[in-house]
């Protein structure tokens, strides 16, 4: 009893938990992998051993990437004159694949970092549900 009360009164600091989630990290212990494959988080963390499938962040990362390559890149590109200018026909697929590269890229690492903020706040699916 005691031990569970000490260890849920430690706290977790937020920027190193989203740190080491950016990083691809365990947030706990910064060494061990997060993902074992793409966006597939590690059930265990093969380092420090700490239970990493209790954090489900289900579509909160895709809706922040979206949320942050819209807001970010997509609106601002309306500003540069190329893209009215140019034809439609190469603007288009130019910008779609670039934009598909970028979330790619963005994704696993926003999931990390939002797998890190609900790991310092302790945001558990048993909390959840
Ligand atoms: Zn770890």
């Amino acid at each position: 009893m005691t031990s569970q009360i000490s260890e849920t009164a430690v706290r977790r600091p937020i920027g190193l938990g989203i740190k080491r989630g950016l990083r691809h990290r365990c947030p706990n212990c910064g060494e061990g992998q997060l993902f074992g494959r793409y966006l597939k988080v590690e059930p265990n963390c093969a380092a420090c051993g700490h239970d990493l499938s209790q954090y489900r962040a289900d579509d909160g990362p895709a809706y922040l990437t979206i949320l942050l390559v819209g807001h970010l890149i997509i609106g601002p590109l309306f500003f540069f004159p190329f893209m009215w200018e140019l034809s439609p026909w190469i603007v288009a697929p130019v910008a779609l694949i670039s934009l598909t590269a970028v979330v790619l890229l963005l994704l696993p690492r926003i999931k990390g970092g939002f797998l890190g903020l609900m790991w310092a706040n302790r945001i558990t699916e048993e909390q959840i549900a």
